[in-house]
């Protein structure tokens, strides 16, 4: 099962939770102030592979920007 990152909206605490795919996190309780429905973040991984990804795209479109 994957691991999610969650930020409370209240108190701004980030916490992670292992969750089904299909598991709803609206219920999901703040471990600091109990607080639910907490915001999924968008993990490191996915967001170094997606920036990666971008990076290399932009290299083979427009070489000369990297010379
Ligand atoms: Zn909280």
């Amino acid at each position: 099962m994957p691991i999610y990152e969650f930020e409370c909206k209240r108190c701004r605490h980030v916490f992670e939770r292992v969750m089904k795919v299909d598991e709803k996190c609206d219920r999901l309780p703040c471990p600091a102030c109990g607080v639910k429905n907490p915001r999924k973040l968008v993990s490191g991984f996915y967001t170094n592979a997606w920036s990666n990804f971008l990076d290399t795209m932009e290299r083979k479109v427009s070489p000369h920007k990297f010379k």
